[in-house]
């Protein structure tokens, strides 16, 4: 038996604008009394909501209970910038980077797959589209380092994709910063906060969902045994799907790197900004380099999201007069961009925690006999947390499905460094990241 005590839970400062833009939602309530489930999951993420949906279709006549430290849609699930990406962002153009590759798109299309098929059946109304998506780079430099030979690399894995010029990609977007796009078309856009309250709030008979209800301790042995405020599970199983707090849970101890990442979504664009702008409704960009430059949205309802600056935050707190500079950093970016919208402010500026690792690699697969997980994913957990979370539940329950043996090609998160040698690491890794891409801002 071994037991741990959980002292880092993650808090919600009430200020993602997704969930904001949404009508108001009634939480499930908290678990208070000493019960027993089947299986218990923990986390209500995309992971977590996958797993806990997974176990509940493979083992029809078992309870699932879901714990949540939170509310569902105020997690990074919920404050994300909303592309579900079917795409590697690096392909390569060797053999096996391009075998990867295909495997890759097979789990990240069977998660896509799985929301439409979800987003169907209940009608979840969570802006839903495939505009797909614009890869941009701002500079010659990241033309011919980034979009050129990504654009050889979708042609060497037959997947179809257009290079846009300068001329027609300032028409399509309405701004003219950038130097050239390579459009592919399989990106779906969405409101995350909605995508992930629409797949709680509709999860099957025998799972039983419990909102705010932290975990606080952990025995696992033969039986788990959970602790939360104010009362208990004991359970045969476990999922775990809390992606950047599984170390505080006692697995993957000095292998995962939790980052947050700022996001801003300004308000509504009235009738005469929208002609001013001139562009294409809903389009979704992402740029050459993820740590420099801007991930940018014009979404259904006339907003636009900019997400910028990503950086390692191992405490997963953020102060309030940090996402102030960060509120003013993003005004200054979007006004760079679309000098013609020069009254729109940011309504809504906030702060997610991701989790990467070292070497791109998940958190997947079986930690213990009876404990099971889907974590670090990497930044792109839309697609790789849901495809993660439902094969951690198809491998808790014996279930053949080659997918699984996809999600383990993809590797395991490499030990790291002691703090603080980490921290200074990370830092300068980072700084030098920055300093690589400062054109592609
Ligand atoms: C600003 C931003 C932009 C991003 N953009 C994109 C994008 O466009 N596309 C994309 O694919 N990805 C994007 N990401 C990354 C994506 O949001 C994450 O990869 C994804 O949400 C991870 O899902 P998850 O279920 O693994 O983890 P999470 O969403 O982090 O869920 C983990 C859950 O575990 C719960 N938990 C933790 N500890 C406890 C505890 N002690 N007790 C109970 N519950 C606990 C948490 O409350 C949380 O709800 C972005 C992230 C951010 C922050």
């Amino acid at each position: 038996m071994t037991s741990r005590q959980i002292s880092l839970l993650p808090q919600n400062d009430n200020t993602n604008g997704w969930s904001h833009i949404l009508p108001p939602r009634t939480p499930k309530s908290p678990l208070e009394a000493s019960i027993r489930a089947d299986w218990v999951v923990i986390g209500a993420g995309y992971a977590g909501l996958a797993a806990a949906r997974r176990l509940a279709e493979n083992r029809p006549d078992d309870t699932v209970a879901l714990l949540e430290a939170g509310e569902v849609g105020e997690n990074a699930s919920g404050r994300n910038s909303g592309f579900a990406i079917d795409l590697p962002h690096v392909i390569g153009s060797s053999k096996d980077e391009l075998d990867g590759s295909h495997r890759y798109m097979a789990l990240a299309r069977s998660a896509i797959d799985y929301h439409e098929t979800q987003i169907e059946r209940y009608g979840i109304d969570c802006d839903w589209s495939q505009p797909g998506k614009y890869q941009t780079a701002v500079s010659d430099k990241g033309v011919r380092d980034f979009l050129e030979p990504f654009a050889r690399e979708l042609e060497a894995l037959n997947e179809s994709y257009t290079w846009v010029e300068k001329s027609d990609l300032d028409r399509r977007l309405g701004t003219s910063h950038f130097k050239a796009a390579v459009y592919t078309p399989g990106c779906r856009l969405l409101n995350p906060a909605a995508l992930v309250r629409g797949l709680a709030d509709n999860m099957p008979e025998n799972v039983t969902l419990y909102e705010n209800t932290p975990v606080t301790g952990l025995e696992t042995g033969s039986e788990i045994r959970v602790t939360t405020r104010k009362g208990e599970i004991r359970a045969p199983q476990m999922i775990l799907g809390v992606n950047a707090f599984a170390d505080h849970f006692g697995y993957y101890i000095r292998q995962l790197l939790p980052f947050a990442a700022n996001a801003s979504l300004s308000r509504q664009l009235t009738p005469a900004e929208r002609d001013a702008l001139g562009c294409e409704d809903n389009w979704g960009v992402t740029p050459a380099n993820a740590f420099a430059s801007i991930t940018m949205r014009y979404t259904n309802d006339h907003r636009i999201l900019i997400r910028n600056n990503i950086y390692y935050n191992p405490t997963l707190r953020e102060s309030q007069s940090y996402q102030d500079e960060i509120a003013r950093r993003h005004k200054m970016l979007f006004d760079e961009r679309f000098p013609m919208l020069p009254d729109v402010n940011m309504e809504y500026t906030w702060t997610g925690y991701l989790c990467l690792s070292q070497n791109g690699a998940p958190g997947f697969g079986k930690l213990d006999d009876n404990v099971y997980c889907s974590v670090c994913q990497n930044a792109i957990g839309v697609t790789k947390g849901t495809a993660g979370g439902m094969l951690a539940a198809d491998m808790a329950c014996g279930i053949d499905n080659e997918l699984i043996g996809y999600m383990q090609n993809l590797g395991e998160p490499n030990k790291l460094a002691p703090r603080p040698f980490l921290d200074i690491g990370v830092r300068a890794r980072l700084a030098w990241e920055l300093w690589n891409a400062r054109r592609e801002v």
